[in-house]
């Protein structure tokens, strides 16, 4: 089964054992819970569209590995025509959920991990990347939804993982056994994680020898024992929970999850290991891994742009102020600068190069020009968003008013825009807007620009390291006929 239907990826679901804690009670029933099920929506449309032909080409690749048709979400990319497909195929996906959709974290893992594990074994002679393979069949055979998981608590920042007061506070280690590790920490913000079969964990930063302990890389189901998972709260999250409250909600089917990750000495088989205590190369991997998703942001952050762009047209439409020409062009600039974004998504795919395992890297510097431009466009994008939308967007009754048979008449009468418009559509679109940014989608579309696939200054360090700056200084002294 190499491409599972929508239907048949949430059955899977259903077979899991999660440990999954949501206000302080324990979900028996994740895949059906009203909260946690727009989040697996999301990602089952990476799984219904691959299954239509007219997505195919986005959607779907064929696997080096295996030979076989797989999701492009498990694709190892091989030219740069993989990696400019991957970010179209994220944006598609940001139309199509107006949401995160969880399933790339996974992807930029797997590409990381080839080439990295490729390195190791050249040089130290062992043997991760066979066993990663192995692990990639399985992934691919199963149609599988694999969470990344690299961001550890770190604690102190000002101290390495080693020297903290509490030695769990990154990921680590605490037992050593001839068939396998036991391993203690956690993993926040895991993007999906109570929608993937898999975890595949990765080192938080790169490591001095001393943190030899915290260098683990290893791939576990998501129910194995051990592993339980703490849901994080979004704005506005229990509207959910509500009858009635379609119109309230925004975007009603889709949404984002994320969740503290626990594991509580979980075993992990030597076959599952793909890092274990080569400080010199956790580097590498956290560095490549943050690359392919920051170049997933100039897709799917483009992609859930282009709803808000839409949003905001149509309540321009709406209140009658389409034809005022500051407002058009305000959508001209959101325009601009969603477009901009997807330029360097694609810049960075473009210009991509192969590593020594075969699979194809992105443009680093561009990767992360584009990340570092995300941490502001989609704020100023939502910025003009709200100026457009008007304060209703924040002041609109509920729908239960809207409904009520003694006031909702009053609501259609004085809340109405273009006559041509009813009043329920125009509160639908303010809000899908008000969703996008103040909601439960604000934690993919608007924080997640910002920290997603690192903070602003992680990218500006990478900058600084590529932007080659003796080469420019080279130039200038050239043209200016200086000679030292
Ligand atoms: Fe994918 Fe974007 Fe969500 Fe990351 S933030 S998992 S790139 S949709
Ligand atoms: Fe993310």
């Amino acid at each position: 089964m190499a491409l599972m239907t929508g239907e048949e990826y949430v059955e899977s679901l259903r077979k899991l054992n999660l440990k999954v804690y949501m206000f302080g009670e324990f979900i028996e029933n994740v895949v059906d819970n009203p909260i946690l099920r727009p989040s697996m929506n999301s990602v089952k449309m990476t799984y219904d569209l691959a299954q239509l032909p007219e997505h195919e080409d986005l959607m779907t690749a064929t696997s080096l590995i295996t030979g076989n048709k797989i999701n492009r979400f498990n694709n190892i990319h091989f030219s740069t025509d993989d990696l400019v497909k991957k970010v179209k195929m994220q944006r598609l996906l940001g139309q199509k959920t107006a949401s995160c959709f969880q399933r790339c974290v996974g992807m930029d893992a797997f590409n990381s991990q080839y080439s990295t594990t490729y390195e190791i074994d050249k040089t130290l002679k062992t043997n991760y990347h066979q066993r990663f393979k192995e692990f990639m069949k399985l992934v691919e055979e199963n149609d599988y939804t694999v969470d990344g998981a690299m961001t550890d608590p770190k604690g102190d920042r000002g101290l390495p993982p080693s020297q903290q007061v509490d030695p769990d506070l990154y990921l680590r280690v605490v037992e050593r056994r001839e068939d396998g590790v036991v391993v203690r920490g956690a993993k926040v913000h895991q993007t999906g994680i109570v929608n993937s079969h898999e975890v595949l964990v990765m080192p938080t930063q790169a490591m001095k020898p001393e943190d030899k302990d915290y260098a683990i890389s290893f791939s576990v189901p998501t129910d194995t024992e051990g592993i339980f998972m703490v849901i994080g709260r979004q704005s506005c999250d229990t509207r959910k929970l509500e009858e009635n409250a379609d119109m309230d909600l925004g975007n009603r089917e889709f949404g984002g999850m994320e969740a503290l990750v626990i594991f509580d000495d979980v075993f992990v088989p030597n076959d599952r290991i793909f890092l274990n205590g080569e400080t010199e190369f956790a580097g590498m991997l956290v560095e490549r891994f943050a690359g392919y998703h920051r170049q997933s942001y100039g897709g799917c952050k483009v992609g859930v742009g282009d709803v808000l762009i839409g949003s905001a047209a149509l309540a321009a439409e709406y209140n009658g102020a389409a034809k005022a020409s500051h407002v058009k062009d305000k959508l001209i600039e959101m325009t601009h600068l969603n477009e901009t974004l997807y330029a360097c998504g694609i810049a960075c795919s473009s210009e991509g190069y192969p590593t020594d395992s075969g699979n194809y890297i992105i443009d680093l510097l561009l990767a992360n020009v584009c990340k570092q431009n995300v941490t502001r466009f989609p704020y100023e994008i939502v910025r003009l968003a709200e100026d457009i939308a008007g304060g209703l967007m924040v002041t609109a009754p509920s729908q239960d008013d809207f409904r009520n048979e003694k006031i909702g008449p009053y609501i259609e009468k004085y809340l109405v825009g273009v006559s041509s418009v009813s009043t329920e559509n125009r509160l639908r679109i303010l809000r899908l807007i008000e969703n996008l940014s103040l909601g439960t989608a604000a934690v993919g579309y608007r924080t997640e620009s910002m920290h997603g696939a690192g903070s602003p200054q992680a990218q500006r360090i990478m900058i600084a390291r590529q932007g080659n700056l003796q080469h420019k200084k080279k130039l200038a002294k050239r043209i200016a006929n200086i000679k030292e």
